[in-house]
């Protein structure tokens, strides 16, 4: 008697074999059969025919432990068929943690990206990465999640935010929290090298902590120093770390951005299979997009601006991290001595340099600027790009969204090799945060690649795509029993149309659901019926044993 049967449709197993006729037998969480079972009983039954089943999908580089406390079931990345996180990417985890690196470096983290609910819903309960996974476990989670720690939690903890060198003691330091973090779980480590305070860390730093990880078997992700104009000699950091520590290095979110960068990734990849063939075990994944992280606008202008506007404003200073409020934006701009501080800021050329790069995503009052370069938009008007953009913001505020540009062919290129895996670089969401702005990846990473990439684009089989999204990163990282649908293996599965599996998320409409996903398996519990995701909470925390 089985707890459940998927009838007839059709297995892709994950390894990137033909897909096959099958029915599945689930029984307390795990695949327990699978061939022809129409003599078998079972508690529920659901025919799938015409339908392909396959292994849920595990997200190489999630975001996801920065969200899920206050979005524990996971919509967003059930709705797409994920089933297993690799949470603490970037540098950042939510431990080890103490009460000062909570204030100077969560708080902000978390405060700018998820937006500030998901910080004051938290109870901070927790200051060990033991800690934290026992927290996520008790609260109950709608997705598997496989914990990383981050260095720039670690350097923060043991360092401070402070850019200067690390003593001998401080490095020992560091690898303690490094080890003790894997002893209670963590799969490997991640680095943001562009990012402060971990980003302060010299290679041989890294290095040091990168040894540890290795003699655990983990992994080591790396969000690299550049994605643009220096992205060769940031591939040969992660290669010179790979090679002195013996650590296996997972690329972040593989890419180059800006245009004048396009077409890099050829010449990255060739370094990435030069060094494999050395024997240095390195992969990479990668978002299916043709832009970067979106933020606001405004953002990406220095705290200088964002004071001139909060003292016009009358809001007064606030604590570091506090962000103005787009009625501060639009109130402030409006007032000539607050456009002429800002105007006459003596940063501001070279940060005009670096935004008009942008591509903009949203811009309510300009919509002809929607999808365009900024500075090449500009220049086609014979705009003053200073005074567009202080009329823009003073109209729309933070609804002005801008990203990198990344080229399709460089995403084609780069999701192709055959050492490529697939991660959002999102995190969970279950309703919309306003006015935080959301990439589409966020809902569309995966029917993206496995639907339109396979279709329309006929880079890779169903088979091969599938095995990127689900087998690979399984055997990259060593998680037991996932990734594969095969008897004794979790029936963590997805049922999809492969002939209408869509990613339909825009960045203007960033919280559209994909379509074609039937249902959504999550350790043998239904977690999404015919588009709707239920509250089973049946993810586990994987501890790296
Ligand atoms: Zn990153």
């Amino acid at each position: 008697m089985f707890d459940l049967i998927l009838r007839n449709g059709t297995v892709i197993d994950g390894t990137g074999r033909p897909g096959y006729k099958s029915d599945v037998g689930i029984l307390g969480g795990r695949i327990a059969a699978l061939g022809d079972l129409s003599g078998a009983e079972s508690r529920e039954t659901i025919d799938v025919s015409s339908m392909a089943v396959c292994p849920g999908f595990i997200d190489m580089h999630s975001h996801s432990d920065l969200s899920i406390l206050a979005h524990r079931k996971a919509e967003s990345s059930i709705s797409q068929g994920i089933t297993t996180e690799v949470v603490g990417n970037c540098g950042w985890s939510m431990a080890p943690v103490k009460a000062e690196t909570r204030e100077s470096v969560l708080k902000r983290l978390l405060g700018s990206l998820v937006n500030r609910e998901a910080f004051s819903s938290l109870e901070w309960n927790w200051h060990s990465f033991g800690e934290f996974l026992d927290t996520l476990e008790k609260a109950g989670t709608g997705v598997n999640i496989v914990p990383q720690v981050g260095q720039s939690l670690i350097r923060a903890h043991v360092v401070g935010t402070e850019k200067r060198n690390a003593t001998r003691g401080e490095i020992e330091a560091m690898k303690d929290l490094v080890r003790e973090s894997l002893e209670e779980g963590a799969w490997g480590m991640s680095t943001g090298r562009s990012y402060r305070p971990g980003g302060f860390a010299p290679t041989e730093e890294i290095i040091a902590l990168a040894k540890v990880v290795a003699k655990y078997g983990g992994i080591y992700a790396t969000h690299m120093k550049s994605e643009g104009d220096d992205l060769f000699s940031a591939v040969e950091e992660a290669c010179e770390i790979a090679e002195k520590s013996g650590v296996k290095v997972e690329i972040s979110h593989h890419k180059a951005v800006g245009k004048k960068n396009f077409g890099k990734v050829h010449k990255s990849l060739e370094m990435i299979a030069s060094a494999r063939q050395r024997g240095l075990a390195i992969s990479v994944d990668v978002y299916p997009y043709e832009f970067a992280q979106i933020s606001s606008l405004i953002r990406l202008f220095p705290e200088e601006v964002w004071d001139h506007i909060q003292k016009a404003s009358g809001s007064g200073l606030k604590s570091s991290g506090d962000f103005p409020t787009q009625e501060e934006i639009r109130e402030a701009l409006k007032d000539p001595a607050v456009i002429r501080a800002i105007k006459s800021m003596p940063g501001l050329g070279p940060v005009l340099e670096r935004v008009k790069n942008y591509l903009i995503t949203n811009a309510p009052s300009a919509p002809d600027l929607e999808g365009r370069v900024l500075g090449e938009y500009a220049e086609e008007k014979g705009l003053d790009l200073a005074d567009f953009l202080v009329d823009l913001l003073g109209k729309d505020g933070l609804g002005v969204h801008a990203a990198w540009p990344i080229s399709s062919d460089d995403v084609y290129t780069v999701v192709s090799a055959d050492f490529a895996m697939v991660g959002t670089d999102a995190f969970t969401l279950d309703r919309p945060i306003y006015p935080t702005p959301i990439h589409p990846r966020h809902y569309g990473t995966f029917p993206r690649v496995i639907g339109r990439f396979v279709r329309d684009k006929k880079l890779f089989s169903l088979e091969d795509a599938v095995k990127k999204c689900t087998y690979m990163p399984a055997r990259t990282l060593g998680i037991p029993y996932r990734g594969c649908v095969e008897v004794g293996f979790w029936a963590d599965l997805v049922v999809f149309d492969p002939t209408k599996l869509e990613d339909t998320a825009t960045a203007k409409k960033p919280y559209d659901r994909s379509l074609g996903i039937e249902y959504v398996l999550v350790n043998g519990k239904i977690a999404l019926e015919k588009g709707e995701v239920r509250p089973v909470f049946a993810g586990k925390v994987l501890r790296r044993q």
